[in-house]
């Protein structure tokens, strides 16, 4: 078990696209293993991506499963990652932990078809919705260097300071 440092916003390495993966081997797996004891370590956390942890890959972990009673696939470990459907809007609070002292109101489609490799190459596509698809959203934007931040509509009506740190994180 591996808890690898999280970089923190505004540390300019988060703007930084990430490249698709092209190797699919033991250390992958390796790293997929350290980023979700990363993501877990995080209080309430239900994301992680490549990036938080200074590895410019397109590589992202979303489990939803620890919020009772919405639709969810357990633990995702999604690579090279596009969402190739979205429909609907939704607007709904976030927090990320690289951004431990704010969360804030953003915009996001309300369901969405993603088409993603697993940890060995193979391709797979799926359909999610709601806080799922919410924090799949949320991880892809990290491999494309944008923070929740860059979403807020108005910083002045939506972002909010926490009082707690790290309460919810994704
Ligand atoms: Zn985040």
């Amino acid at each position: 078990m591996a808890v690898l440092e999280v970089l923190q916003y505004p540390d300019p390495r988060l703007k930084q696209v990430s490249v698709p993966v092209t190797v699919f081997d033991g250390a992958l797996h390796a790293f997929l293993n350290d980023l979700e004891d990363t993501m877990r370590a995080g209080p309430g956390s239900v994301g992680i991506a490549a990036p938080q942890v200074d590895c410019f890959l397109r590589i992202a972990i979303v489990d939803v499963s620890s919020k009772p009673g919405i639709p969810q696939h357990g633990c995702l470990r999604l690579i090279n990652p596009e969402i190739v459907q979205r429909s609907g809007e939704v607007k709904g609070r976030e927090g990320c932990m690289s951004v431990p002292d704010y969360t804030g109101s953003v915009i996001r489609a309300q369901s969405v078809r993603v088409r993603a490799q697993d940890s060995d190459g193979q391709r797979f596509e799926f359909d999610c919705e709601g806080y799922e698809a919410r924090a799949v959203q949320h991880e892809l934007d990290h491999l494309d260097g944008l923070l929740f931040l860059d979403r807020v509509v108005s910083p002045r009506h939506d972002l909010y300071r926490r009082k707690v740190k790290a309460v919810l994180s994704d």
